[in-house]
């Protein structure tokens, strides 16, 4: 059997400030096979944001490893592709210069960024709006320029920080469907992360549930949902089996912080 494409390995940080020290996550250990949908879900300041930066390389880590590809990272790269809530689209820019961006820095010819950027924008939905500044978009169409711009640079995974996080119910639900889609017709390795239950267990092949800070991993969910992950998902009883197992874990981590204070 092949390794996994990440493996997060006794992952831990602290972080150090003035208030003296935090210990944000401890001792985490998850794997993300090649094509595969992962994600990590837990209550707001468990230590998510803190993981997916560390595995982006933005953070360092206290200790523990983080190998993506056989290779252990030291720092960003463009190996990893991240999405996070705020779009970071360049406002000057149009939709085809956004996508086309991280393709002009590494010097692909004018044709082939042309060619690529559209190839991404109609995986997004976004054809016909190539010429639009980003004002000129609501939040949901952001974000696709901005998924559009990360997959145009063919990193080896994408991680994703709450990307929805900002968006209306219903918008959210119609970007989930697209990220499934894309998924599946791309077949591209994704790590997201969510402190929103119904978004974990839509989107994710295998679900990693987060317990309170210091964040570690509590449980591992493998879900039972369809292939062709949609809006009808949401009421299967597959889905309300599994969104009621991650409620449990998570007012059982809830309840057991309260009963700390
Ligand atoms: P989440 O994404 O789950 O909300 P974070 O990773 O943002 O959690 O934060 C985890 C904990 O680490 C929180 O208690 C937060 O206050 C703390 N923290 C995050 N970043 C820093 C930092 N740069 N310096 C000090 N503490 C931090």
């Amino acid at each position: 059997m092949s390794e996994p494409k990440l493996i997060v390995r006794n992952l831990s940080k602290i972080y150090e400030d003035t208030n003296g020290a935090v210990t944000a996550i401890e001792d985490v250990n998850l794997e993300v096979k090649e094509s595969e949908f992962a994600m990590i879900v837990g209550p707001s300041g468990c230590g998510k944001t803190t993981l997916i930066n560390m595995i982006g390389g933005l953070v360092k880590p206290t200790s523990g490893q983080v190998i993506l590809d056989g290779k252990e990272v030291e720092g960003p790269g463009p190996d990893r592709g991240m999405v996070f809530q705020g779009y970071s689209l360049f406002p000057w820019l149009s939709v085809q210069k956004n996508v086309e961006f991280g393709l002009k820095m590494k010097k692909v010819p004018a044709e082939q960024r042309t060619k690529k950027a559209a190839e991404y924008i109609k995986l997004v939905g976004l054809e016909g709006f190539e010429n639009a500044l980003p004002k000129q978009l609501s939040g949901g169409m952001k974000q696709r320029v901005a998924i559009a711009r990360t997959l145009a640079n063919e990193p080896s995974m994408l991680l994703m920080d709450e990307p929805f996080g900002a968006l209306d119910a219903q918008t959210r639900v119609v970007m989930q469907e697209l990220l499934a889609n894309i998924s599946k017709q791309t077949k591209t390795t994704i790590l997201f992360i969510t402190h929103d239950i119904d978004e974990a267990v839509l989107l994710g092949d295998r679900i990693y549930v987060m317990s309170r800070r210091p964040g570690k991993i509590r449980d591992v969910i493998k879900t039972k949902l369809p292939d062709i992950r949609n809006h009808d998902c949401l009421v299967m009883p597959e889905f309300l089996e599994t969104k009621k197992q991650i409620m449990d874990m998570l007012w059982q981590e809830s309840n057991d912080a309260a009963m700390d204070r």
